[in-house]
């Protein structure tokens, strides 16, 4: 995760950038690693946010990132209202896992050698579903959200370390 945990991110106002991310993303960058953004933006099938205004904070976000010397390979959300009981899901919506798929796709990428890094629970699932490794971070929610039992590959205290632990194990 890169932005500051809000309900909602609904303006780019209340978009903040996590102290240490761009320098994170910095040294992937570097690295040669791919940066990917996989989130889930049900306030947009939901009807809180348009695409519009999603469209302008991943573009601010870009801006910010670059600033500083970050940059974001690809943005992929899933748009949709989480499926109601007895409905087929959308297949994108972590955590299932169509965007890391189209990522890997993308540029050629193997699964093992992919890293998803999250604060949630509903990331390390999609890590596991998706049979890429799983780095949970202790910002935001901290893996404290109880939704998924699935276990991270490794537990960092923020998205640097999270960086630095990835750059060793793709070393
Ligand atoms: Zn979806």
């Amino acid at each position: 995760m890169i932005v500051e945990d809000v309900h909602y991110v609904r303006s780019i106002e209340a978009m903040r950038v996590l102290p240490g991310a761009a320098e994170a993303i910095h040294r992937l960058n570097k690295a040669g690693l791919k940066v990917v953004v996989v989130s889930n933006q049900s306030g947009v099938g939901r009807g809180y946010l348009s695409l519009r205004t999603l469209a302008n904070m991943h573009r601010a976000l870009r801006a910010r990132l670059a600033a500083r010397g970050a940059k974001l390979d690809a943005i992929y959300f899933c748009p949709h209202a989480p499926a109601k009981k007895g409905e087929a899901g959308c297949g994108c919506r972590k955590p299932a896992t169509a965007m890391v798929e189209r990522a890997v796709r993308r540029w050629g990428l193997s699964l093992a050698d992919s890293f998803l890094v999250g604060d949630s629970t509903t990331d390390i699932q999609t890590a596991r579903n998706a049979g890429c490794r799983a780095v949970l971070v202790r910002t935001g929610k901290g893996g404290r959200d109880g939704r998924y039992k699935a276990k991270p590959d490794a537990v960092c205290r923020d998205i640097g370390r999270a960086a630095a632990w990835i750059l060793r194990e793709s070393a």
